[in-house]
């Protein structure tokens, strides 16, 4: 059964339109994410389909039942926001038991659940803790408890990870892997991270203004991107970009090569000066300025001795490319 529906929604705030003709389903226990630069609307979308913003038009559905005037509390929906919003003065327990309390749940299973979602969390030693004895990392696994413990049949997240460092970062996002594996319920997350969305998501949503711009597994929108936005959006680092008519294309089109595509030569198709070196021990990308607004991006794979100045050709298949409109979509 479809988790979740969306049909035309849109949602404005007095004249500014932030969501335009959003049209999505989510399928019970898909991993959805919803990705895009900073202001595209994705917390706003989230919001809508959690009932803390109201639809200005269009549909939502939740398990084939239209909800656009159900309460947030009523329509089987948990949310994980990225300021962790623990009670202070409440223990690990605590906050976890609280919402179940609320619901007049019996004590030996809310004692049940919460155990349960301990253990998922590996939160058991820290349960008679206060948030401000945890570190950001173990807030957010209360946080994530907290909506485990309702079992909720869809999880909506928003940004979870953005306040932990990096190596947090990963380990969390591995454990909201595994989480999703364990529990059978739908789960959105959104982000601007396009490693995070292609790491979790069986399905992404890639939204750009307010408009859904491409919908696919992170493959097909990797391999087939639909536009230059997605395109450029997906895949780090981004896909270089040159105009049609350098490599022997027409003048109205725009030529992806990807960096891992590309290699570097003595000379190649095409040609330039190296602008920058980074070093990532397993790979290295080289800057190359080719003449065009940005530099040209070269994945090379292990450990290369080039240093910023020597002249060096690109080389590419032609088959590895994409080539795009001047409008941005793909030809
Ligand atoms: P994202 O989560 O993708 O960064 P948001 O959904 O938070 O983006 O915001 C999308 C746009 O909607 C932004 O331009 C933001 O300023 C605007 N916006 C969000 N909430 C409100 C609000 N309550 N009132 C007016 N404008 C809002
Ligand atoms: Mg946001």
């Amino acid at each position: 059964m479809t988790a979740l529906t969306l049909s035309n929604v849109c949602k404005s705030f007095g004249q500014v339109e932030v969501l335009k003709n959003i049209d999505l389903t989510v399928e019970e226990n898909e991993f959805v994410v919803f990705v895009g630069p900073s202001g595209c609307g994705k917390s706003t979308l989230l919001r809508v389909i959690a009932g803390l913003e109201d639809a200005t038009s269009g549909t939502v559905e939740i398990d084939g039942e239209r909800v656009n005037d159900t309460p947030p509390a009523k329509r089987g929906i948990a949310m994980v926001f990225q300021s962790y919003a623990l009670y202070p003065h409440l223990t690990v327990r605590g906050n976890m038991a609280l919402g179940l309390k609320q619901a007049r749940h019996p004590k030996s299973e809310i004692d049940r659940r919460i155990t349960e979602a301990s253990r998922m969390l590996s939160l058991k030693p820290y349960l008679e803790r206060r948030p401000a004895e945890l570190s950001g990392g173990q807030r957010q696994r209360v946080a994530i408890g907290r909506a485990i413990v309702r079992n909720p049949k869809l999880f909506l997240f928003d940004e979870p990870l953005s306040n932990l460092d990096a190596a947090l970062r990963l380990n969390t996002r591995v454990e909201i892997a595994n989480l999703h594996r364990q529990i059978s319920a739908s789960m959105i997350y959104v982000t601007h991270d396009q490693t995070e969305a292609m790491t979790l998501a069986d399905k992404i949503v890639v939204l750009r203004d307010g408009r859904v711009e491409q919908i696919g597994s992170p493959m097909e929108l990797y391999n087939n991107p639909a536009n230059r936005f997605v395109a450029e959006f997906i895949g780090s680092p981004a896909m270089n970009f040159v105009p049609g008519d350098m490599i022997g294309g027409s003048t109205n089109t725009v030529v992806g090569i990807r960096p891992e595509y590309a290699q570097l030569g003595a000379t190649g198709p095409l040609s330039g000066t190296v602008v920058h070196v980074e070093n990532l021990g397993a790979d290295t990308n080289v800057l190359v300025n080719i003449g065009t607004d940005k530099p040209f991006t070269v994945r090379a794979f292990g450990q290369h001795d080039v240093s910023p100045g020597s002249e060096v050709g690109i080389n590419f298949e032609a088959g590895n490319t994409l080539t795009f409109g001047t409008d941005g979509l793909r030809l």
